[in-house]
């Protein structure tokens, strides 16, 4: 059974409006074991009307502190950061500098990376897909996944592989994974050899058949040795907390997992599914 869920948001991103301590409470009421919080941080966001994108991490590990200690007999808060990650070569050594420097200042439990701009366009608004085809959108963010995977080292997993496919126009499914297996491949395997994993994130349940990534990539992580894997439901409100986390259970051990993962001081933990 899977009782920690490793991906979710409240007031400290930009896109949330939800106290920490509602998160807290929800994950008690939900009977959760662990709940590790991972609030936005996207360096450079180039779209300031959709908000910042960044918080203050020393008013977060306070906030967060206080809940761990008021609520600690009855769950384990974990403090994580999903971070931003982006290829493009103007940018991409600075906030790799700025990025390292952070998680070595603070102590975060657990580190997400994530794609969530591609060449300073989120795949979100409809201008991304105005310039490009389904396919050369979709590789564009497969490669940037790639490109990151092998350029940074400050996260533990890389989140939602192919969250993309929630914002592609037309049906998704002419999405064909084959078409995409050469660059997928390279980012699997720059992050297994990194020793870095990847998510299984349940919001692509709310509005697609699959969570992210979706099975074939699964079973090829898998395949090509991949092992780490924590489940997040990436909720910004409580109501979303823990998401279908029983089908994300049959799905991993559909793909042969075992085992999901927890954090803890950048340290993964395997857990018996
Ligand atoms: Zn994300
Ligand atoms: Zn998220």
């Amino acid at each position: 059974m899977i009782t920690a869920d490793f991906h979710n948001h409240t007031e400290f991103s930009s896109d949330s409006h939800t106290p920490a301590e509602e998160q807290v409470r929800a994950a008690v009421k939900a009977g959760l074991k662990q709940l590790c919080i991972t609030d936005h941080m996207d360096r450079n966001y180039p779209n300031p009307s959709e908000g910042t994108f960044e918080f203050d991490p020393v008013r977060y590990f306070d906030s967060l502190m206080v809940l761990k200690n008021r609520y600690l007999s009855q769950i384990e808060l974990l403090v994580g950061i999903e971070l931003g990650l982006r290829s493009e070569p103007e940018i991409k050594s600075e906030i790799r500098d700025d990025y390292n420097a952070l998680v070595s200042e603070y102590p975060f439990d657990f580190v997400i990376g994530s794609s969530h701009v591609v060449e300073d366009c989120d795949p979100y608004l409809p201008e991304y897909w105005e310039k490009r085809s389904l396919h050369g959108g979709l590789f564009e963010y497969f490669e940037s996944i790639a490109e990151n995977a092998e350029w940074y080292s400050c996260f533990d997993v890389y989140g939602h592989l192919d969250y993309i496919l929630r914002y592609a126009p037309g049906p998704v499914r002419d999405y064909r994974y084959e078409d995409f297996r050469d660059i997928t491949d390279r980012a699997l395997r720059a992050l297994i050899h990194a020793g870095k994993g990847i998510e299984l994130n349940t919001a692509g349940l709310r509005s697609l058949s699959y969570p992210h990534p979706k099975k074939e990539l699964l079973l090829r992580y898998r395949e090509l040795g991949g092992e780490i894997i924590t489940v997040g439901s990436d909720a910004h409100t409580p109501d979303l907390l823990c998401y279908e986390f029983g089908r994300a259970e049959e799905y991993l051990k559909e793909c042969g997992f075992r085992y999901y993962t927890i954090f803890r001081n950048r340290r993964p933990v395997m857990q018996k599914l």
